[in-house]
C-alpha cells in the first residue's frame, strides 16, 4: 500500500504541474494574441469586428480569436482553444471566427506556419479593392520581408471560396492581399506574421504616395539581388516569391 501511494502520488503531482504548466503557457500566449489584436486596432488595421488571429501552439493545438469581439476588448479568456479542424476543444462561451477556415487552410498548406493573422489595413486593402497587386521593388524593407504581394480572387465571405482562393499562391508567399477584402499574412511566430502585416501597411502607404507624386522609381536589379542575399544572412524565415517582375 505505502509502496503504491510512494508511485501514485508523484505521478498525480506531475499531471498538475504539467496542467498547470500547460495552462500558464497557454495564458501567456493568449496574452500576446490580445496585445497583437490591441495594435491592429489602434493602427486603424482593423474596423468594428474585422480581423482574425491564430497562433499553432502545438501539432494539434490553435488559440484563435473568437467571432464578433472587436480587437480593441480582447483579453485572454476570450481565446478560444481548437484543435487544426478549427473544432472548439476546450469549452468557452465564445465562438470561432468563420474566417478561422482561411487559417486552417494556411496551416494544411505550409508546415512551417506558426501563426496566422488577418486584417483590412486601409491602404494595402485600398490596392486590393483597385486590383493592383503590390508588386514595386522600391524599399528594401519589403524586398526582404515580402517581395512581390499578389492578390488572391474574391470569395464570399464565410465559404470555401476565400481558403480555396489562396491555394495558388500559398507555396510563395507569406503575405497575399485578398480582393476586395483585405489581407492575411504568416509567420514562423505570432510577431513574424503581424510584422509582416505592418510592413505591408507601410509599403502600401508610401508605395501609394509616390505614386501620387509622380511615379516610383524602383531599385535595378542588382540592388534588389543583394537585398535579397540579406535574407540568409539574417535568417528570415518563411517562403519568398524572388522576383519574378525581372524573371519574364
Ligand atoms: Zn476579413
Amino acid at each position: 500500500m505505502f509502496l503504491e501511494q510512494a508511485i501514485v502520488v508523484p505521478d498525480r503531482l506531475l499531471l498538475i504541474a504539467k496542467t498547470i504548466g500547460e495552462f500558464m503557457n497557454f495564458l501567456e500566449q493568449k496574452q500576446a494574441i490580445c496585445d497583437i489584436g490591441h495594435k491592429l486596432w489602434q493602427l486603424n488595421f482593423v474596423a468594428a469586428n474585422d480581423g482574425n488571429i491564430s497562433l499553432k501552439v502545438s501539432d494539434n493545438v490553435l488559440l484563435a480569436t473568437p467571432t464578433g469581439i472587436s480587437k480593441s476588448e480582447l483579453v485572454p479568456e476570450m481565446i478560444l482553444e481548437t484543435d487544426m479542424q478549427g473544432n472548439v476543444i476546450t469549452p468557452s462561451k465564445y465562438s470561432p471566427s468563420s474566417e478561422l477556415k482561411m487559417h486552417l487552410r494556411c496551416y494544411q498548406a505550409r508546415e512551417d506556419v506558426v501563426s496566422v493573422v488577418h486584417a483590412h489595413p486601409p491602404i494595402a486593402t485600398g490596392f486590393a479593392i483597385a486590383n493592383i497587386p503590390l508588386d514595386f521593388y522600391t524599399m528594401p524593407e519589403a524586398i526582404l520581408a515580402l517581395g512581390n504581394v499578389p492578390i488572391a480572387p474574391y470569395g464570399t465571405p464565410s465559404t470555401c471560396e476565400v481558403p480555396d482562393s489562396l491555394m495558388e499562391f500559398l507555396p510563395e508567399h507569406d503575405v497575399i492581399l485578398l480582393q476586395n477584402h483585405g489581407a492575411i499574412s504568416l509567420g514562423s511566430s505570432l510577431k513574424n506574421a503581424y510584422y509582416k502585416m505592418e510592413t505591408l501597411e507601410h509599403y502600401a502607404k508610401t508605395t501609394f504616395i509616390a505614386l501620387k507624386l509622380g511615379g516610383v522609381k524602383e531599385l535595378n536589379q542588382k540592388q534588389i539581388k543583394d537585398c535579397l542575399a540579406l535574407r540568409e544572412k539574417y535568417n528570415m524565415t518563411g517562403k519568398h516569391p524572388g522576383y519574378k517582375k525581372f524573371e519574364k
